[in-house]
């Protein structure tokens, strides 16, 4: 049992972004220290603070931290809808003791399919309030470069679960060693597509994503909003009319206007204020109901 958890945790992690579990710290650094130099040689926007990295790394560091706890609890909820749905009932394993082309292409398809589900849940997080409230810490980020990557709301991950883990095991069965290798090499692009980097991909562009187009999603200009989703692959954007083709030379200011955060503890803490407002309001409601009736009292008396 515990093995069959464990297995379908690292499914988990290599269906969605692995970078938590697949990637390894000194892999982590060695990503963040080369993007870093060379968005100091070819940036898109210009004498970008290091307090912003900085700042960035203790808002990660609280997310890797939860992530792990979260990815434990995927495991058991993937085990648990297993029991009630079952698990892989599409079966879209090939690749086994086939040529390199077979698994690059199981590999491939993997990725594909993750994307597909993380462009809905991604969208759907820019489209209910209560889900915004806490992706939007990724958002706040004004100096868009590579340490943004995993600067995440401690209980991103939690809400992968439903959108993203539990739909593709109960959905798929893929080979594990492509999805896991292309897992990998596609965690790395994460890194890439957050760089500050001023970089075009010219006919590229429609087909992978890249610095540039997600920085229009980032972008903090009104004809931006709820563009260019898809973190790997532009055709879910340009399928589901949410495409925006950047122009040569557009790499937009980014974060969001009049809102920023400052420190980890506020990022951590930020959609507690939003998700809080209706309980908070509701004691006020309360309260006033039972002052309401005493300072018509007090009213009364003091006529
Ligand atoms: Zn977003
Ligand atoms: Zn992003």
């Amino acid at each position: 049992m515990i093995e069959q958890v464990v297995h379908l945790y690292d499914r988990f992690m290599v269906t969605t972004w692995p970078w938590v579990a697949g990637l390894g710290f000194q892999t982590i650094a060695g990503m963040l220290v080369a993007f870093a130099l060379l968005e100091r040689f070819f940036p898109a926007e210009k004498g970008q603070p290091w307090s912003a990295y900085f700042l960035n790394l203790r808002i990660t560091a609280i997310y890797v931290v939860a992530s792990s706890v979260w990815g434990g609890f995927a495991g058991a909820s993937i085990a648990w809808a297993g029991a009630w749905l079952g698990l892989g009932l599409i079966d879209l394993r090939f690749s086994a003791g086939g040529s390199l082309g077979l698994q690059v292409a199981a590999g491939f398809l993997s990725v594909v399919i993750a994307d597909f589900f993380y462009y809905w849940f991604h969208r759907t997080q820019h489209t209910f309030p209560a889900l915004w409230a806490q992706h939007k810490v990724h958002h706040l980020d004004e100096h868009l470069n590579t340490s943004t990557a995993m600067r995440h709301h401690w209980l991103e991950e939690l809400f992968r679960i439903p959108f993203l883990a539990i739909p593709i095991a109960v959905l798929f069965k893929l080979d594990p060693g492509p999805a896991g290798l292309f897992g990998l090499l596609f965690a790395a692009w994460g890194y890439f597509i957050h760089a500050n980097l001023r970089l075009e991909l010219g006919p590229l562009t429609a087909l992978l994503g890249g610095p540039q187009v997600h920085r229009i999603h980032h972008s903090r200009l009104e004809e931006h909003y709820d563009k260019n989703f898809a973190a790997f692959f532009p055709m879910w954007d340009i399928l589901f009319g949410t495409y925006h083709r950047p122009r040569a030379g557009e790499f937009p200011p980014t974060g969001i206007e009049g809102e920023r955060v400052d420190t980890a503890r506020e990022a951590a803490v930020i959609p507690f204020r939003i998700w809080l407002r209706p309980v908070i309001r509701w004691l006020e409601a309360r309260h006033a109901a039972v002052l309401g009736p005493l300072r018509n009292w007090l009213g009364v008396v003091k006529k």
